[in-house]
């Protein structure tokens, strides 16, 4: 199961947390649209509220007066292909021996089998089959024996994989991100407390100021009178494994991931893209809204290299379609892309343009821009993509398709750009991302670009010297 989903955990000194909360999934809504949840808790007991849809219909002023407490935990959850359900809804939460337990998710686990076999042996029931569930019961179990840390510690060294989790014990929330940092997670501070989110752009809507990133393998513990925060750097690993396409297409723009500004790196990314395949068009025009910072930086470098080319806008997006993905069958998804783009004839009639997106999966986008600037006048169209080409899925909490649908799984550059009818087409390199993140390879998830993974998956290829956890071996970590 795919997780591509946002997650926010509040601790406020004497206020309910539930509009803090409702408002930072407002802000998260880009990183799942299938279903949202908030838990809370106000030191007696946990209330939630869970559903289906956007932020916005999932809950009215009712639902948000009864999320009682000043501590709480929110979730937002990414559509997957036939994976609707309230089953699959978040914050998890369980209720056990030793207190109520409420866990929201982003990331995938890869060893989700192991160890909910092994929790079965154990008595444990589960109700889904998803991966959160398994990290609830595991730590649950751990409750019982250990202190939170300790708790947390032991679940860390079982479980595989990607997560950034914000987690509520009782009345006690907490962020812990896995020991790659495979998905974002930052801290922040408001005026009475404290706030963990996957993108600082959840913070920024609440007024607070970003503190840092959760580090890979550390433990943040939200003091539940907002007064503070403790950290615990639970698991150390040599290189982290930030995935590259939050930068490239999933974050918002105006967040700040791994201590860049996503505007600004993807701006950067559009500029080593004209340095390694610029093609002197009349117009440069981004796929709204995601090919639109790389468009600018292409541009900008474009023109400062000597060109005159115009940045315009060709294409008007309507935003009330949803997107392309949730189609689910190919004909659908087709049709989505002429409701979703339409030209601005005048900036493309008799024109030679450069179309700048920031990925291909499937190609169903840009096969449709293609003919829809073709048909509009465009004399000449040249598709230029801010990613390297995508030949593999991933395992990690990213929705990219399955290897037989992913256009570039199995062409060449050339084929493609036959297949999607462009008079040329190029793909930025790896080089490309790795110097525009500021990171190394061996720091990067960039699994669907290489087919090498930093997590051992099942069946593919693993780019670095990792071991998974020892399901029977390891019941406990070492203290
Ligand atoms: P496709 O039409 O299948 O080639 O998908 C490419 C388009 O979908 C681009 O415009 C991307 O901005 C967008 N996109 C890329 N990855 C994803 C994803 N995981 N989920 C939804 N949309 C995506």
């Amino acid at each position: 199961m795919h997780e591509k989903c946002g997650v926010v955990g509040i601790s406020l000194a004497d206020r309910d947390a539930a509009r803090p909360l409702y408002y930072s999934l407002y802000a998260l809504q880009h990183r799942g649209q299938e279903a949202a949840g908030i838990v809370t808790h106000d030191g007696f007991q946990q209330y939630d509220h869970v559903d289906t849809g956007l932020v916005g219909d999932v809950f009215d002023n009712d639902d948000l007066e009864q999320l009682n407490g000043p501590n709480g935990i929110g979730h937002v959850r990414y559509p997957t292909q036939g994976g609707l359900g309230e089953c699959c809804a978040q914050p998890f939460s369980v209720s056990f021996k030793s207190g109520s337990l409420g866990l929201a998710h982003n990331g995938n686990l890869v060893n989700t089998e192991e160890v909910r076999q092994e929790l079965a042996t154990l008595g444990h029931a589960f109700t889904s089959n998803g991966d959160t569930e398994v990290i609830a019961h595991d730590l649950a179990r751990n409750l019982l024996e250990e202190d939170l840390v300790r708790a947390v510690k032991s679940t860390m060294s079982r479980i595989h994989g990607s997560y950034s989790l914000t987690i509520m014990h009782d009345e006690t929330v907490m962020g812990v991100r896995d020991p790659q940092g495979n998905r974002p997670l930052c801290i922040g501070e408001l005026d009475d407390g404290y706030v963990i989110a996957s993108e600082s752009a959840a913070i920024d809507t609440l007024d607070g100021e970003l503190i840092r990133e959760v580090e890979p393998g550390e433990l943040v513990v939200l003091h539940p009178d907002g007064s503070g925060y403790d950290t615990y750097q639970l698991v150390e690993q040599e290189n982290t494994a930030h995935c590259f396409f939050e930068h490239v297409y999933f974050a918002r723009p105006d967040s700040v991931i791994n201590d860049e500004l996503v505007y600004e790196v993807r701006r950067e990314l559009g500029r080593h893209l004209w340095e390694e395949s610029g093609v002197d068009t009349d117009v440069v025009m981004p796929v709204p809204d995601s090919g639109r910072s790389f468009a600018s930086g292409y541009a900008e470098a474009a023109n400062e290299a000597g060109n005159d080319v115009e940045f315009a806008e060709g294409l008007m997006k309507n935003r009330y379609v949803g997107r392309t993905f949730i189609m689910p069958t190919q004909d659908e998804r087709e049709r989505a892309v002429r409701l979703k783009l339409n030209p601005i004839k005048s900036t493309i009639e008799g024109q030679s343009v450069t179309v700048i997106d920031d990925s291909i999966v499937r190609g169903t986008t840009s096969t449709q821009l293609v003919e829809l600037l073709r048909d509009a006048g465009a004399s000449e169209v040249h598709v230029r993509i801010g990613a390297p080409p995508i030949i593999a899925p991933c395992y990690l909490g990213i929705d990219m398709a399955s290897r037989d649908e992913l256009i570039a799984a199995d062409r060449t550059i050339d084929e493609i750009r036959d297949e999607i009818l462009a008079d040329s087409l190029s793909y930025l390199s790896i080089d490309a991302i790795t110097e525009a993140l500021g990171k190394d390879h061996e720091d990067l998830c960039l699994g669907c670009v290489t087919e090498e993974y930093p997590y051992d998956i099942d069946g593919e290829e693993l780019d670095r010297d990792i071991a998974r956890p020892q399901i029977d071996s390891v019941a406990n970590a070492d203290d």
